[in-house]
């Protein structure tokens, strides 16, 4: 903690603070909640939407606002989560349980997961630029599925209540929308708010809320940590939130919440900080993801359009030499090491007695095997193209063909 914050963030000034900030929590649910029977709250897990879920389930329990005739809660588990947070996370959804609140669990179908789409299907991990398969994917389309089936039966809207903030800075404001791979954000969140209530099927029949728009990360870190745990606040496990971010620590630092060695991130800030913690240390293989995702993405281990195939009107595809999908031996290998990296945190983690943790289960691995037995392919590839480290004529969409220069 900087200076600046604890005398920000000491004492009388903190509470009235965060008495303020909750008092238009209060205000904005009292505003568009009443507008709706049901409530749904998009939970990530991360801090963000984790302070917004405790918060309103206290704000309900103490009376504060009052209850819609229905509350669920969506938990987005993309397989993929940080260790530290979806243990918290499991820990809050007994809590939920305990509570009688309706919890859905929401999770990609088998076949979409992060790993059993790259190693089984061959589609090689997402980045910034042209392949960005994954939020919507693990996140947003398993939302959009869960939602249409909470409301299929139910003639009325849902206020679905998410986590998003508006942050400190005026730039970052800006990017809110799509906020997943911007440092301090949540990925996912944006999504939820902007894209969720357009969706096809639930369209007209979601309504979004922001409520915690105006909170500051450092009312997030007093609430996870100082607030939420106390038996007054709704005793909820959330102190194991703010450790994830790096203890007491936190406040330092806006780090972003998404899957570990999430391949557009710039650095993996969240696990660096969790692996320096000595309780997390066994943790630290997970760092290892990330040179996995990038040697996947070399042309070496993957294929290559010759550059001679034409589209349905007979002519040459805009980009006919483009890179694809992974070869069936690249994944064979990141398969084998990602498997490792489990072995080796699970093993250790079995010797200090701490939580293991599982990046592909024995179902997916088995869907992996089977993908990959039966040669299975992206769409509009066969699997015969050739490697994309292939020397070849290069062939423009013109046609225009420039042979290869052998020296
Ligand atoms: S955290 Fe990264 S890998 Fe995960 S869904 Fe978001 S962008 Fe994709």
């Amino acid at each position: 903690m900087n200076k600046n914050q604890i005398d920000i963030f000491s004492g009388v000034s903190a509470r009235l603070q965060m008495t303020d900030a909750i008092e238009l929590t209060k205000q904005s649910l009292q505003a568009h909640g009443a507008e709706h029977d049901h409530w749904g709250i998009a939970w990530s897990g991360g801090k963000d939407s984790s302070a917004t879920l405790t918060l309103i389930v206290w704000m309900i329990e103490s009376g504060m606002i009052q209850a819609p005739k229905k509350l669920s809660v969506f938990y987005a588990d993309t397989r993929m989560e940080l260790p530290p947070l979806s243990i918290a996370a499991y820990q809050i959804i007994d809590e939920l349980k305990e509570r009688d609140i309706d919890v859905q669990i929401v999770m990609a179908p088998m076949d979409k997961r992060f790993m059993v789409y790259m190693l089984g299907r061959g589609v090689p991990p997402p980045n910034n630029n042209t392949l960005r398969w994954c939020t919507r994917q693990i996140k947003i389309d398993p939302m959009q599925d869960s939602l249409a089936e909470a409301i299929a039966d139910y003639d009325g809207s849902i206020l679905m209540i998410t986590g998003v903030r508006q942050g400190e800075s005026a730039i970052r404001d800006q990017r809110i929308t799509m906020s997943c791979g911007k440092d301090g954000a949540e990925c996912g969140q944006g999504w939820y708010q902007e894209v969720l209530p357009h969706a096809k099927g639930i369209r007209g029949r979601v309504a979004t809320l922001a409520p915690l728009l105006h909170w500051r990360v450092c009312h997030i870190w007093e609430w996870l940590k100082h607030w939420a745990p106390q038996a007054d606040f709704g005793d909820w496990s959330t102190a194991a939130i703010a450790d994830a971010y790096g203890g007491d620590e936190a406040e330092e630092l806006s780090a972003r919440t998404g899957c570990v060695g999430c391949p557009l991130a710039q650095e993996d800030k969240a696990l660096d900080t969790v692996i320096a913690m000595k309780r997390w240390a066994y943790l630290a293989p997970l760092k290892r993801l990330r040179g996995i995702y990038r040697a996947l993405r070399e042309p070496h281990n993957r294929l290559r359009k010759p550059g001679t195939d034409r589209n349905k009107n007979g002519s040459l595809e805009t980009n006919p030499q483009r890179m694809g999908p992974l070869t069936m031996e690249a994944r064979q290998w990141a398969l084998k090491e990602i498997l490792s990296i489990q072995d080796e945190v699970n093993q250790e983690a079995l010797f200090q007695n701490r939580p293991a943790i599982s990046l592909i289960n024995e179902r997916e691995e088995v869907r992996i095997r089977d993908l990959i037995g039966s040669n299975t392919w992206p769409n509009k590839w066969r699997g015969d193209e050739p490697r994309a480290d292939t020397a070849m004529d290069l062939i423009m969409a013109e046609g225009i063909v420039q042979p290869l220069l052998i020296a």
